[in-house]
Formats: C-alpha cells, sequence, structure tokens
C-alpha cells in the first residue's frame, strides 16, 4: 500500500496500531510473532505496522527473547525515552506529584501540604510550579510531558475533566482542569476522582491477579472504584461506584449530601472520629484515630469496629451483585488491619453467597500509600496511549529524545515502592 511504504498511516490503520500498543504496554506481547497471535493479523501486516512504531519512536527493539526452536524472536518495548507522564493525587490537605517513564514507572516524587479549599487557580498554580522545578531537576523541559493525570477528591466528570459539586472543594465545580494544564504544558491532562485512580494504582500494582475488582477507600468519606474486564467502570456519568451514600439500617445521622443514614455518615474515618469526639475524647484527625486505635484505645477500638461491621454489609450486597474476584481496601482505616480488615471481611463471608466467595479475596492494599499516586500515573499513560496520541505521534513525532534518553539509562532503577 502506497501509504504504509512512506510511513504514513491512515485513519483505518489506527485501531491496529493501538491494539498492539496496548499490548505491549500491558506485556501482554513482546514480540512480531505474540502481536501477529494476538491480533489476528497476518505476520507482514504486523511488521509493517511494528515499522510505523519504531520510525515514530514510540517503540524500541530490546534484545532476543528465548526460543525453544527456530530463530530468536526480536523483543518489542515502549520506548522509555519517548517522554514523561505527570501525576498527580490532590488530597483536601496535601498533594502528591511524580514524573514516570512512559509504562508509568514513577522516578522522582514529592509531597507537600495543599489546601484544596483555596480554589483551583492557587491549587493548581502551586502544582504546576512544582511540576516545573521538578522536570528541571530532572534535566527535562515541559515540552517532554507526554500527558498528565490527576485525581481529585471529589466526584468528576471524566469526559469534561472537572469536578462536579464537590463537597470540600469551593470553586473548583465546572473549572477545566484539562484545559488548565494544556495551556502551561502542550500535553494531553486527563482529571479522575482519588477512588478511581486508586483503583487503577491497586489494580495495575502487580499485587493482585484479578480481572473484576472493587477498591474501597475509606477515608474522610467513603467510595468505591469498579475493575471490570481489566479496565476502569466509570459508568454513564462517571458517578459509579459512590458507595458512601447507600443508607444503612438503623442509622438515623444527616450526611452532608443531605440525605439520612449515609454509609459515610457512620463508618467513614471522619464519621468515626465526630463521634468519638461527641463521647468527650480529643480526637484532631484521622492521623490521630489510627494512632489510637494501634496504641490500643478500647473504645477508638470497638468504634472502628462497629464501622466495620456496616462497611461489610454493604460491601456483602456488592458482592452478590458484582461477583468480584478481588475486594481491596484502601484509604487511611485500612491500615487497620485487624479492627476493619478482619471485621469487613468476617461480614462478606458471613452475608455474601457461597458462590459469591467462594475464590474471593479481601485483601488490604499494600501500596495504599502511594496507590493514588501510581494510579494518576496510568491515567496518564491511558492518555498518551489513547487514539488521539498515538495518531499524532504517528504522524509527528515531535519531542525531543535527547533529552529524555538519559533517564532510560540511569534513574528508572528507582522505582517507587
Ligand atoms: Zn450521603
Amino acid at each position: 500500500m502506497a501509504g504504509e511504504t512512506n510511513g504514513s498511516t491512515g485513519a483505518r490503520d489506527l485501531p491496529s496500531l493501538m491494539r498492539m500498543v496496548e499490548l505491549l504496554a500491558s506485556r501482554q506481547a513482546s514480540s512480531r510473532a505474540d502481536l501477529a497471535r494476538l491480533t489476528g493479523l497476518s505476520p507482514s501486516t504486523v511488521s509493517q505496522r511494528v515499522d510505523t512504531l519504531l520510525r515514530c519512536g514510540l517503540l524500541i527493539e530490546v534484545g532476543n527473547g528465548t526460543s525453544t526452536r527456530g530463530r530468536r524472536p526480536v523483543l518489542l518495548s515502549l520506548n522509555r525515552a519517548a517522554g514523561v507522564l505527570l501525576g498527580a493525587d490532590l488530597g483536601a490537605s496535601h498533594f502528591e506529584l511524580g514524573i514516570a517513564d512512559l509504562d508509568a514507572r514513577i522516578f522522582k516524587m514529592r509531597l507537600g501540604p495543599i489546601d484544596i479549599a483555596t480554589g483551583p487557580e492557587a491549587v493548581l498554580t502551586q502544582v504546576t510550579t512544582e511540576f516545573r522545578q521538578m522536570l528541571d531537576e530532572e534535566g527535562l523541559s515541559p515540552q517532554d510531558v507526554r500527558a498528565i493525570g490527576i485525581g481529585l477528591p471529589g466526584p468528576v466528570d471524566f469526559e469534561r475533566g472537572m469536578a462536579v459539586r464537590p463537597p470540600i472543594m469551593p470553586g473548583w465545580d465546572g473549572f477545566s482542569v484539562p484545559a488548565w494544564f494544556m495551556e502551561r504544558f502542550e500535553a494531553r491532562a486527563v482529571v479522575d476522582n482519588d477512588v478511581n485512580v486508586m483503583a487503577l494504582g491497586a489494580y495495575w500494582s502487580g499485587q493482585f491477579s484479578s480481572e473484576h475488582m472493587l477498591v474501597v477507600k475509606v477515608a474522610t468519606g467513603i467510595g468505591c472504584g469498579i475493575i471490570t474486564g481489566g479496565k476502569l467502570h466509570r459508568g454513564a456519568d462517571g458517578a459509579a461506584g459512590d458507595i458512601g451514600h447507600i443508607r444503612v439500617a438503623g442509622v438515623d445521622v444527616t450526611c452532608p449530601c443531605g440525605n439520612r443514614g449515609c454509609l459515610e455518615a457512620v463508618a467513614s474515618a471522619s464519621a468515626v472520629a465526630r463521634q468519638l469526639r461527641l463521647e468527650g475524647m480529643a480526637i484532631e484527625d484521622t492521623d490521630e484515630l489510627v494512632r489510637m486505635a494501634r496504641a490500643g484505645e478500647p473504645r477508638v477500638l470497638i468504634a472502628v469496629r462497629a464501622a466495620g461491621q456496616q462497611i461489610g454489609e454493604v460491601l456483602a450486597s456488592l458482592v452478590n451483585f458484582y461477583n468480584p474476584d478481588t475486594v481491596v481496601i484502601g484509604g487511611a482505616l485500612a491500615e487497620l488491619r485487624d479492627e476493619l480488615l478482619a471485621v469487613v471481611r468476617g461480614v462478606i463471608y458471613q452475608r455474601a453467597l457461597p458462590l459469591a466467595t467462594r475464590a474471593l479475596t479481601i485483601a488490604a492494599s499494600t501500596t495504599a500509600q502511594h496507590a493514588c499516586l501510581s494510579g494518576a500515573a496510568i491515567l496518564a499513560r491511558q492518555a498518551a496511549l489513547d487514539a488521539d496520541s498515538v495518531a499524532s505521534w504517528v504522524s509527528n513525532p515531535s519531542i525531543d529524545q535527547g533529552a529524555v534518553a538519559g533517564l532510560a539509562a540511569g534513574a528508572l532503577g528507582t522505582t517507587m515502592s
């Protein structure tokens, strides 16, 4: 085909190019033979497509694999030197920022305080300044950035990239976060809520062998990220998994959402702390709650176990409904394994149907601390490798590979744990 001999790629080639990039990025494929087998394309078509991706710098050849007979296959990999990703996990009072290679492996991290309630311009100005400094320290420039992933602590319209009536984020409603970053980095930016990015982080951490996963964050609020068939399920409007407002029987506490008896209003970390304060205990915040539980303070332990009971009841229904293979508990309270995880697990096994729990894994996220930041990097990787990005990559490989190439040799060993 004329279009392929001169290296240009028609729109009709894009789905197969995308599929091949996806298979290589997820490490399901590592050679031309794998790609042919998994895509059903002929070896010659696969070779042409691979040549296109090699020429534009998105792929590289990385030596030879093993073979029981015949020639050893040439191994293919995403070119980690073809640009970097930025990830940001923004909480109510803290940020975690990271620079990652194209494989979403984070090699530079920075943590610090923010006040999300000061509004988007103040917070994002700070984040932009930090990102620029971090890039500079690595000898990188904003032009090296391929995509940016951001987690926000509130409901997010994923398609439009904006928070929608976020309770703890005054001024953010309807503010376009992608437009802000696009102006400053000329890179795609994608935004999701913190629970969904945590779910992506947990799914891609390699800690679990799972295709159908529920990731429950128990922190200031309670939310659930849903992975189905290896993909994040956001629902029609991005509201999937908002389990914090499921009604709990026998409870009459008013929730900030305006309803009464919501799970979040009785079993979130802030609800537990508030309840203990009403009983006369001096508990400032979630950190203090966790500290006191660890120290074995009896009233705190009783309150956390009661929260675990209520979370477990809701999750038992969700397990029956969704039939996940893995339930992951993350967020501040997940650190209290004996008090929270053990209770949640007990209730689920007792209340959910045997068929749904036969092979069910219920675990705490071991990457809880940075799961949201890892997920933000994954979000950025998905944007960097989506159809629009691959199309523009193939037609316009503009990245200055010189600056990023040094990273591939050096700092990439220092991935986050
Ligand atoms: Zn509510």
